[in-house]
């Protein structure tokens, strides 16, 4: 009986360390922490920007880490921008003026129903 040889697929895990800053980690290697890269992703564009493997560092390919972000993101497994905030902050809205003109931008927290003109300001309302 012949053995069969079995495709290699490389199995990646991913966590999001920040904001478009993926790590990954290859789990079909022996050792996986040895095998720690982190890609990195524009966060206007949301392109692919570098990684930290050596294909990449040292001969700027497209690596197989960066196909996987890519692949991961696309079939929307991954999601390399989570919001920080939660669903209780809505808007923006446009508050208006006393005489009806548009005067700021607010977000209001649904739960304790705060406004703030800066999203960030309600992070930790309630
Ligand atoms: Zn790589
Ligand atoms: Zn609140």
């Amino acid at each position: 009986m012949v053995a069969q040889k079995r495709a290699q697929t490389e199995q990646f895990a991913f966590d999001v360390d920040a904001p478009g800053l993926i790590q990954l980690t290859n789990e079909s290697h022996d050792k996986p922490a040895a095998h720690q890269y982190t890609v990195s992703i524009d966060d206007v564009t949301e392109d692919l920007m570098a990684c930290t493997c050596p294909h990449h560092v040292h001969r700027n390919v497209f690596c197989n880490h960066m196909a996987a972000v890519e692949n991961a993101t696309n079939d929307g497994t991954l999601d390399v921008f989570p919001s920080e905030d939660d669903d209780r902050i809505s808007g923006p809205y446009t508050g208006y003026g006393k005489y009806g003109t548009v005067d700021h931008t607010y977000w209001p927290c649904e739960d304790c129903g705060a406004e703030a003109t800066r999203k960030g300001a309600l992070t930790d309302c309630c």
